[in-house]
């Protein structure tokens, strides 16, 4: 079996003992398959971890789109034999690795459930099968964990895909010496999701009906695969310290508060990073211009009229131009904001650049605006991921009015790119943008405009104060600009806080049992 870890195949990297041995499980990884933010955190923490000196392996499923998708992809002679229902599946085991990295990544091969167009779901609705998928995905990582070399530390599982992974760990596995040490986490990176089934679906996990009860594994008559992952794990978290405290209450609990709050003692909250290798904007190749904090001004000067021409808005280098990047959906905040738009682009001297799929409700309301006024709304219904860095790069100002946020990327890039960011005071956008105000400004933490109340008024408000700095005081644009361009939000900062929470989690495990 070819699964030596990478990094033990040089010479001068013999001597590193790795601290600790982790296993990443995760149905989405960047490149080979995204659908969300979820992949690129499972691409980017690996990196980070194994630069902390652990040694991480990463198992995901082999979907078309990660054999399609350019990297390496080795066959392995590991064998897997999964029972689902009354069959035992085979499956076979590719192995490739994370880009510029020595991160094994392996990938469960059986194409009748992983070789389709998409990951979850065809044009018009979720496959009918993905409770089996995905049971069989999570049987896949546990024997595959039992046929490493080495013994793992820790099983770090992903969203409800992976949430059956520590029910087999306490339930099925836990008198085999081989799982006795080690220590669970699940990672819940958007509530929202749950991943629930019809009871019928309870036999394809192979789970005795007992469990399926409403501390355990139902919700409401279903079958409830992320609550499931909640139960069992040894520790949960999510990407953000306020979303963790958020899911604990009604507003924002998608119905499980109640469960979170039980096991709020082993939940926190830790921020995602961004990967500096494709979000920098001195290097970024998608730039029309490349800047860093020293010449910030140039560039983005540069950067806005390319901009402008690219989507075909009048070159006006002091209009403020403001930037939106997401997914068409309520939770970004299109239902209060489309109005703004609207009645900006009437009685305002602003730019917009949208980028954006999803909803058609929600597309065909900015096809519309963008059709009204063409001289200030420039609309592109598309997934672009050069569109994406050129427009972080080209806007004075990038809007996020999300209702919730687990964590939130584009704020992020924003802060890097020296765009500031205009936010709704909820999860990890309240934990990353400082408001404006005298205080913060004089303290010099200030590095955006924030609002709480989710309407059209509050965000109409802190956009017209956005507005009137912007004009008014370039003295205090730039500081906004300054401080939010020389904060550090790598992947090693939050790396090394996984790093301590994994720690905990070991000893806790040694010390219960
Ligand atoms: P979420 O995971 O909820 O969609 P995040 O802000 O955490 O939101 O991450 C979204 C990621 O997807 C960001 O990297 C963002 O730039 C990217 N993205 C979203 N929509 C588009 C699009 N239409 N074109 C290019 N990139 C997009």
């Amino acid at each position: 079996m070819d699964l030596k870890p990478g990094y033990l195949e040089t010479p001068s990297e013999q001597m590193r003992r790795p601290a600790l041995k982790i296993l990443l499980a995760s149905s989405e990884v960047a490149p080979f398959a995204k659908t969300g933010g979820l992949a690129d955190v499972c691409a980017a923490l690996p990196v980070a971890l194994e630069q902390l000196g652990h040694e991480v392996t990463v198992v995901m499923p082999a979907f078309r789109s990660a054999l399609q998708c350019h990297r390496q992809i080795r066959k392995t002679d590991l064998q897997l034999s999964i029972p689902i229902k009354s069959q035992t599946l085979h499956a076979r085991v590719l192995r490739s690795s994370l880009p510029d990295s020595n991160v094994t990544l392996l990938l469960v091969d059986y194409p009748p459930y992983f070789d389709r167009q998409d990951l979850y779901r065809d044009e018009l609705q979720d496959y009918p099968d993905n409770c089996e998928r995905f049971t069989f995905f999570s049987r896949a990582v546990l024997q595959i964990l039992s046929q490493l070399p080495d013994s793992i530390d820790i099983v770090h599982c992903n969203d409800w895909q992976t949430g059956l992974i520590p029910a087999f760990l306490k339930l099925e596995l836990n008198s085999d010496s081989r799982f006795q040490s080690l220590a669970s986490l699940f990672t819940i990176h958007n509530l929202a999701y749950q991943g629930l089934f019809s009871q019928h679906d309870m036999p394809v996990t192979g789970l005795d009906w007992q469990f399926f009860n409403w501390r355990q594994m139902e919700y409401y008559g279903k079958l409830n695969l992320l609550k499931t992952g909640i139960v069992f794990a040894d520790g949960l978290n999510t990407v953000s310290p306020t979303y963790a405290l958020e899911i604990q209450t009604p507003e924002l609990g998608c119905g499980l508060d109640g469960l979170l709050r039980e096991r709020g003692q082993v939940l926190q909250g830790i921020l995602n990073g961004i990967d500096q290798r494709v979000w920098n904007p001195k290097v970024d190749p998608h730039l029309f211009c490349n800047y860093d904090s020293g010449n910030w001004q140039d560039g983005k000067k540069q950067g806005k009229a390319a901009l402008q021409k690219a989507v075909g808005l009048p070159r006006a280098p002091r209009t403020l131009m403001i930037g939106i990047i997401g997914r068409l959906t309520t939770q970004k905040g299109w239902d209060i904001l489309t109005p703004v738009i609207e009645r900006w682009a009437r009685t305002q001297e602003v730019q917009w650049v949208i980028l954006g799929t999803g909803d058609p409700h929600f597309q065909r309301k900015l096809e519309d605006l963008g059709r009204n006024h063409p001289q200030k709304v420039a609309v592109r219904l598309e997934f672009s991921e050069a569109s994406a860095h050129q427009i972080e790069a080209g806007s004075d100002l990038f809007l996020m009015p999300s209702h919730f946020e687990p964590c939130g990327l584009n704020q992020l890039y924003s802060l890097r790119y020296g765009t500031v960011p205009l936010v709704r005071q909820t999860g990890g956008l309240a934990d990353t943008v400082v408001n404006a105000t005298a205080e913060t400004l004089a303290t010099e933490r200030a590095n955006g405009f924030s609002f709480r109340a989710a309407t059209t008024a509050a965000l109409e408000e802190t956009l017209d104060r956005a507005s009137q700095i912007y004009q008014h005081q370039p003295g205090t644009w730039r500081q906004l600009v300054e401080t939010g361009m020389a904060q550090d939000w790598s992947w090693e900062r939050s790396a090394s806080a996984y790093e301590r929470l994994y720690e905990q989690l070991l000893s806790k495990h040694r010390h219960d049992s």
